[in-house]
């Protein structure tokens, strides 16, 4: 059938980055990084062009073009808790068009009509929507927020076990998992992890898509390392993990994502995209092959590339961190990634703004989405409302939340900083 009309509307992002750049502000919204590449990545794509032959600016495999899938099989092994995993780079790695499409393809693969789909709220919206795209069912079920103190994404960001359990049912097919997670900070701890294999192990035919993009972006190792739920005793076999190199070599533009995990899985999905887009470009792949050896080397006066950026990483969410909490929009320290959700109780939001004509608001407007829009067009400084990450039934969950990115440079930071103060 055709595209159903809930899937044919614009979104949020195609709201809040044009209303930004229209109101002259800093844009805190849309989560990309907003500097160039390191040096060795771009270098790394300049010479990639230039490998003689058609290796690199031809056609490469479906899976994956094999000197990433080499260099991810390397990577992964590299992590202890990786190590005991058969990675074999020619049955265990896909890589398509940004992570997004490794899920799609995924989604695609391996659902049948009418297969629920268990999302985490709040859940970075495209899942909803491929799941649908793909004849699935997205269920829901959201995770409780505590705000006593103290205010980091884990401590305020809870599950409810029992809620959890009831929404798995026979029909489940797919658990979406997503750490560090988006827009929260929070990152699923190993009692978490475990207690969700439990559920996984008493349910045969379910299997979890674990969404680490923001991998690298964590900031306190001893009390919240990354977990990926593939290193838990039995789940290799059930999971698919997901990941990419937009956020981590800040080349969002390069497309480059990949899944890891057992060929059963793998297999459904390079043979869909044999017919979807025969093979994601090779010349990025290159790149970021090349890049992700270069990457586990010293860099700066750091470990590694992922030192210096989890540690540049942390000083810019201290800078967001200090400028809301100056206004009074009180940060949820996130544990990962880079976002920083607020709690916005304390600022009155004009009631003007709840009428203006919006591309894509539900009706009424939400108050963290006219607040978003007022202070994107007023404050110029750009949040994101986090109610596209809710479905219609737990909504109101997000009406006093608004999701910042930290992701830009200290300048723009700095600026926000100044406008928030100014404004606020
Ligand atoms: N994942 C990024 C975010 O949450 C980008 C989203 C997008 O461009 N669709 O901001």
């Amino acid at each position: 059938s055709s595209l159903s009309s809930s899937l044919s509307k614009p979104t949020v992002w195609h709201e809040f980055s044009p209303l930004a750049s229209a109101s002259g502000a800093v844009n805190l919204g849309q989560g990309f990084p907003n500097w160039d590449p390191p040096g060795f990545v771009k270098q790394a794509l300049k010479d990639a062009v230039d490998v003689p032959g058609p290796a690199v600016n031809q056609y490469c495999r479906s899976q994956c073009h094999l000197p990433l899938a080499t260099a991810l099989a390397d990577e992964y092994k590299a992590r202890p808790s990786w190590s005991h995993l058969p990675i074999d780079p020619l049955t265990n790695i896909v890589s398509s068009v940004g992570c997004t499409q490794v899920m799609y393809c995924a989604f695609r693969s391996l659902l049948s009509p009418g297969d629920e789909v268990l999302l985490l709220e709040p859940a970075f919206d495209i899942y909803a929507s491929q799941v649908k795209l793909c004849g699935g069912e997205p269920r829901f079920c959201s995770l409780t927020t505590d705000l006593s103190a103290p205010l980091t994404s884990n401590d305020v960001f809870k599950f409810d076990w029992e809620k959890l359990e009831a929404a798995i049912t026979e029909k489940t097919r797919v658990l979406v998992l997503n750490t560090p997670h988006n827009p929260t900070g929070k990152m699923f701890s190993m009692p978490e992890l475990s207690r969700i294999a439990e559920m996984v192990e008493a349910h045969p035919n379910l299997l979890v898509f674990s969404d680490e993009v923001y991998e690298h972006m964590v900031y306190d190792d001893a009390s919240s390392p990354h977990i990926s739920f593939a290193t838990l005793p039995g789940m290799w076999d059930r999971t698919l993990t997901l990941s990419s190199a937009g956020k981590t070599f800040s080349t969002t533009g390069w497309k480059v994502g990949w899944g890891v995990g057992p060929e059963h899985i793998i297999k459904k999905m390079t043979d869909l995209q044999n017919w979807v887009c025969f093979s994601a470009p090779s010349v990025t792949q290159e790149a970021i092959a090349r890049s992700l050896v270069r990457a586990r080397q010293p860099y700066l006066e750091y470990s590694s590339f992922y030192a210096w950026l989890a540690d540049d990483y942390r000083r810019k969410r201290a800078i967001l961190t200090e400028h809301l909490a100056s206004v009074g929009l009180t940060p949820i320290s996130p544990q990962g990634g880079f976002f920083i959700c607020a709690d916005s109780s304390s600022i009155t939001c004009p009631d003007s703004v709840y009428h203006e004509p919006s591309l894509s608001a539900p009706q009424p407007m939400p108050r963290d989405w006219a607040l978003a829009r007022h202070l994107t067009q007023t404050v110029k400084v750009a949040a994101i409302p986090p109610s596209p990450f809710y479905s219609p039934a737990n909504v109101a969950e997000a009406s006093h939340y608004l999701r910042f990115a930290f992701c830009k440079t200290d300048e723009e930071l700095e600026e926000a900083g100044r406008r928030l103060r100014e404004h606020l």
